[in-house]
């Protein structure tokens, strides 16, 4: 189990996470619903080591604690970050990205067959894995994003927005590419603010709002849930 117990973090004087509890089990799919800085990306990168939270916190990974770890040591205990933007290389091809993805130990024996999982996944891939990436669309471009961090061989695969600046259409094809992840045993601990589409992969989420959590409960309970509704829809929706 991933857990994150009473992280804090602060940006100078700005508390953008304040005492934010959060579990992921094994083989479970976890939403944190948020909108624009409720402190989403700031939670995945604190578990990915890219900032550093306060004193009290807690994130233990099969109950070892990993706070603090080198953000490139993070992908060795099977954990992998999809950045928000992606973070892929344009001017190299499809496969030269997915291939910079094997580089933690315990994926470079698999790199083969971690290769050919991200192709099966990912049809697409496969069928363009000598184009370069910035010649892609969006959405193929957050496709081989997935990839390679799927080719570290992770258990918890952490999700930063996937489905941010892309069209409907391109949205459901992700999704479906996740649910297939999601057959393979990963853990998906995913950001969004596209409530419903990720509430249709999740078992539970959680409701961040300016660094704190004010809701959590299973997908259909949230998806009910009026403070969820407020939150994306403010006061257009208050004013009903
Ligand atoms: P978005 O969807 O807009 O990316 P988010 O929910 O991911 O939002 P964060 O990016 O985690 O939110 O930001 C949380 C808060 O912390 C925001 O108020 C943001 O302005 C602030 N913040 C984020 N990164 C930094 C930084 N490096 N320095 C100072 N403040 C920051």
């Amino acid at each position: 189990m991933l857990e994150i117990r009473q992280l804090s973090l602060r940006y100078g004087r700005h508390l953008a996470l304040d005492e934010v509890s959060v579990t992921v089990g094994e083989g479970e799919t976890v939403v944190i619903l948020g909108a624009n800085g409720a402190g989403k990306s700031s939670l995945l990168k604190s578990i990915a080591g890219l900032a550093v939270p306060n004193g009290k916190s807690s994130i233990t990974l099969g109950g070892r604690s990993i706070i603090g770890m080198p953000a490139h040591l993070v992908p060795e205990t099977g954990i992998a970050l999809v950045p928000e933007g992606r973070g892929v290389f344009g001017d190299l091809t499809v496969e030269e990205n997915l291939l910079l993805g094997a580089n933690p130990r315990r994926a470079r024996a698999e790199e083969t067959s971690r290769r050919q999982l991200v192709f099966d996944l990912f049809p697409r891939l496969g069928e363009r894995r000598g184009q370069l990436v910035r010649t892609m669309s969006g959405g193929e471009q957050q496709m081989v994003a997935i990839g390679r961090a799927l080719m570290s061989n992770p258990r918890y695969l952490l999700l930063d927005e996937p489905s941010l600046g892309l069209a409907p259409i391109i949205v459901k094809e992700l999704f479906a590419a996740l649910r297939g992840v999601k057959e393979t045993g990963v853990s998906l601990l995913l950001v969004e603010q596209n409530v419903s589409t990720s509430l249709a992969i999740a078992e539970r989420g959680y409701l961040l709002e300016t660094g704190r959590i004010v809701g959590e409960g299973s997908a259909a309970e949230l998806r009910t849930d009026p403070a969820v509704q407020n939150a994306f829809l403010g006061a257009a929706a208050l004013n009903n």
